[in-house]
């Protein structure tokens, strides 16, 4: 059942329910999304109580991600009997927050930050338009094609420097919630600078919990400033749904190939999402496209593909992780000859020593032809670092820390064991090989590499590299 590439769902209402979601789990769902678009908070706990329940019983060690919606403008209001808006190539229309306008939207500085020739895409860029002219608190649009705006649609603004906060109000109160709960995982959406995400870090910090951050890389500033967001965060998301709005959708492909590399070269995880088998929200069976793409952001090194309405509201949840995991498993299975030798994560400065043992841990293990790379860690750190050189065998992560555990979930090739003793670093390799071997990850003859920190007990940074034949 074991992949090095994590599969991440999106739950909602096909799939909160304990039975069907406990069989998503066991099919191989590593991390729950939860999309706080379109969650309410009862509906939220539930779900999160159904993954803690589902984790204590099967043992697994499944994430939580909440997912914020961050600066998202959506149109409000359609001031006309039928609430929609049918709209043909050159005619303008009114935005602004009185009846006599054709439409509000739902940020009041809109009128503000849109300059004459902005674009104004709406509903993942099903109805174009352009800013024709701003007069005082109205703003005219002329209509790039047909169609009809419906409330409540995106809007996306590509060439606005909008100066709406990353995080809302609304945002503040979702966070409020998902800080009150144990979860590992949170993902601000429409960050543009790295200042967005050390504010949300800071707001995760003064709450004293430990959940980490994701950036999702859904515009053209976050992709101008993904060196210092990559940085800062605890790992990327490349948000292709609305990336592909607001930059070319034919420039996704190569920005997809180089953000998962840079992660890589950063050890921080990177998420591909959206679309990925998004027809089968209605069949059956993907399309050929769809298993390419997945099989592709395979072999580009994601660590976790993601699935959206594909799960969460869609006809075949179970289906869908099914053939996202057997997907992944034949891609995998052709992998380790001809991508990963390639590139090489950084060696830190800060951290020279552990960053150095886990980088030559992975060399080691690879000439020996090591069946496992086993990494005790207290952070998680080092299974993380040691995931970023791209090893060929798995890499077994032992802690007792449960959060930690299911933190890692979202890691390539990174399967957590839960481990709380190992006072001397002798018992430690001893102990946890012969827990490898109980579970039959390993046989006799096999050569396991162990990383450490000694001594044990004063748990400090990874310095040990050992090798074993059992
Ligand atoms: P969303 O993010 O589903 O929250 O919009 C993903 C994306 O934009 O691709
Ligand atoms: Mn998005």
């Amino acid at each position: 059942m074991i992949r090095k590439t994590k599969i991440i769902a999106t739950i909602g209402p096909s799939c909160s329910k304990l039975s069907i979601l406990k069989r998503m789990i066991k099919k191989g769902v590593n991390v729950c999304r939860l999309n706080f678009s379109h969650l309410s908070f009862e509906k939220a706990k539930e779900i999160i109580s159904n993954v803690k329940t589902i984790n204590q019983e099967l043992s697994t060690h499944t994430a939580i991600m909440a997912d914020l919606q961050g600066p998202k403008i959506r149109v409000k209001k359609i001031n006309n009997k039928n609430n929609q808006l049918n709209t043909v190539i050159g005619q303008t229309i009114s935005i602004g927050a009185s009846k006599k306008h054709d439409m509000s939207v739902d940020y009041r500085g809109f009128s503000k930050d849109v300059k004459k020739g902005d674009n104004v895409l709406i509903e993942d860029g099903k109805l174009a338009f352009k800013v024709l002219k701003k007069e005082k608190n109205t703003v005219l649009l002329r209509s790039m094609n047909n169609g009809v705006i419906k409330e409540r649609k995106g809007i996306n603004l590509p060439d606005t420097n909008i100066k709406m906060s990353s995080l809302t109000k609304k945002d503040l109160a979702d966070l409020k919630f998902v800080l009150s709960e144990n979860i590992e995982w949170i993902a601000l959406s429409f960050v543009r600078k790295k200042e967005d995400v050390v504010f949300l870090q800071k707001k995760i910090k003064k709450a004293k919990s430990n959940a980490k951050v994701i950036a999702k890389i859904e515009k053209p500033e976050a992709v101008k400033n993904i060196d210092e967001i990559i940085e800062l965060s605890d790992g990327i998301m490349i948000a292709r749904g609305d990336l592909g709005v607001e930059i070319p959708a034919h420039k996704v492909p190569v920005l997809q190939k180089k953000i998962v590399n840079k992660c890589r070269f950063g050890s921080k995880p990177c998420i591909i999402a959206t679309q990925m088998l998004e027809s089968m929200t209605n069949n059956f069976s993907a399309t050929r496209a769809e298993i390419n793409d997945v099989s592709n952001s395979v072999f580009d090194g994601a660590d976790a593909l993601m699935l959206s309405g594909e799960t969460s509201i869609g006809k075949h949840p179970l289906k869908v992780v099914e053939t996202m995991r057997k997907t992944i498993k034949d891609a995998e299975k052709s992998m380790e000859d001809f991508e990963f030798k390639k590139i090489r994560g950084r060696v830190s400065t800060k951290r020279k020593i552990a960053d150095n043992i886990c980088k030559n841990t992975v060399k080691v293990a690879n000439d020996l032809n090591a069946k496992a790379i086993i990494s005790a860690t207290y952070s998680g750190y080092s299974a993380l670092k040691v995931s970023s050189y791209r090893p060929k065998a798995f890499i077994y992560a032992f802690t007792n820390n449960h959060n930690i555990l299911n933190t890692m979930s979202m890691f390539w090739g990174v399967v957590g064991f839960y481990y709380d003793r190992g006072s001397t670093t002798d018992q430690l390799i001893e102990e946890t090989i012969d827990i490898l071997h109980k579970n039959k990850i390993v046989k006799k003859g096999d050569i396991i590499i162990n990383t450490s920190s000694m001594p044990a007990k004063e748990k400090g940074g990874t310095n040990t590299l050992k090798i074993s034949t059992i």
